[in-house]
């Protein structure tokens, strides 16, 4: 019977972590939906008011604040737990305080007996993906980082108001690290099957800048919204959905995701964000983009940047 209930549990249930369980409720994903938190009655208080929501929700889930034991039975472990960027502090200075956490909770989760994907949500998550990984045991494909699913989410969302073009018609990637060296990949951007060079003619005032600017807005919007209100959640929560339906449904969708890449884009031993085909048993295969020389540049500076954290947190 246990194989057609489908259960997510969450760990970490702070701004990012109870926007993904409202948005998850809300879109009806998962027959079985588990919260654990370090702070109990946050947690509790967000089953109990997630609850009062089923009469209204699509579909029916059970919600209940949890422990680690709930994880034997879980198909996915969405890890968004750990400490946050305050003003001014880039992603990767979070690497210790959440390193540290994650072996906590990994170990836990792992000694339940769980045997599915997890998919981490926390900063620096490209690291703590590969930290996931290395605590874990689990097989590579079965270990997803959220990676560049919002920075790609933005860029779409921008690159759509900029040509007036709904977002979802726009096929555009941000890809590398989730942060400050991640690149766009001008090369394969298309809206309708019209490569963006081809709209710029279309457009009466356009201007290069417009799209570089735009790019800087997409590898700067965590700072601009943090520096607003503190911190950001509504659009990784519903990045988060999306990969979840993608597992679950055996989507084989294509979304960039942090995956583990051995001898792609030239790279290996790490987890970094690339598009990849994503189903229910993992990432299937990632989806190797042929890049221009200035990409392939960017690409292999953003991969040594992480591969340098990686060095100094598990090759000492
Ligand atoms: P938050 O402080 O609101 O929530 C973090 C939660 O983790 C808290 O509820 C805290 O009690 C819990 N926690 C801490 N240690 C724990 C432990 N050992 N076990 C269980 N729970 C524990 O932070 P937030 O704003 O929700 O952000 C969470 C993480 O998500 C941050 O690292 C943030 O940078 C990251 N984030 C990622 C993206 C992305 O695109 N991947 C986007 C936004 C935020």
């Amino acid at each position: 019977m246990r194989d057609h209930v489908n259960r997510v549990v969450l760990i970490g249930t702070g701004f990012v972590g109870s926007s993904y369980a409202f948005a998850m409720l809300n879109q009806g994903v998962s027959e079985e939906f588990v919260m654990i938190d370090l702070n109990k009655e946050k947690s509790e208080g967000d089953a109990m008011d997630l609850n009062h929501g089923l009469p209204f929700a699509p579909a029916a889930t059970k919600i209940w604040f949890g422990d680690y034991s709930d994880c034997k039975d879980a198909d996915i472990v969405v890890i968004s737990a750990g400490a946050n960027q305050k003003p001014g502090e880039t992603r990767l200075d979070l690497v210790e305080k959440n390193t540290a956490i994650f072996k906590g909770i990994v170990e836990q989760v792992m000694a339940s007996g769980f045997d599915g994907i997890f998919v981490v949500a926390t900063n620096p998550v490209d690291i703590l993906t590969y930290v996931t990984w290395k605590f874990s045991g689990l097989p590579k494909e079965r270990v997803i980082g959220s990676g560049t699913i919002l920075d790609t989410a933005r860029f779409r969302y921008l690159l759509g108001d900029y040509f007036a073009v709904d977002p979802r018609n726009v096929h555009a990637y941000i890809i590398g690290e989730h942060g400050d060296t991640e690149l766009p990949v001008w090369s394969h951007a298309d809206i309708g099957g019209l490569p963006i060079s081809a709209w710029a003619k279309t457009k009466k005032d356009f201007r290069q800048e417009d799209l570089d600017e735009l790019f800087i807005n997409v590898r700067d919007a965590a700072y601009q919204i943090i520096q607003r209100k503190g911190a950001t959640y509504y659009g990784i929560a519903m990045g988060l959905v999306r990969l979840t339906k993608a597992i679950l449904q055996n989507e084989n969708s294509v979304l960039t995701v942090s995956a583990y890449l051995e001898n792609k884009y030239g790279q290996e031993d790490l987890f970094i964000g690339v598009p990849a085909v994503v189903n229910r048993s993992g990432i299937r295969e990632v989806v190797e983009l042929s890049l221009s020389p200035e990409e392939q540049e960017k690409f292999k500076h953003s991969a040594e940047v992480l591969k340098n954290i990686i060095k100094s947190s598990f090759h000492k």
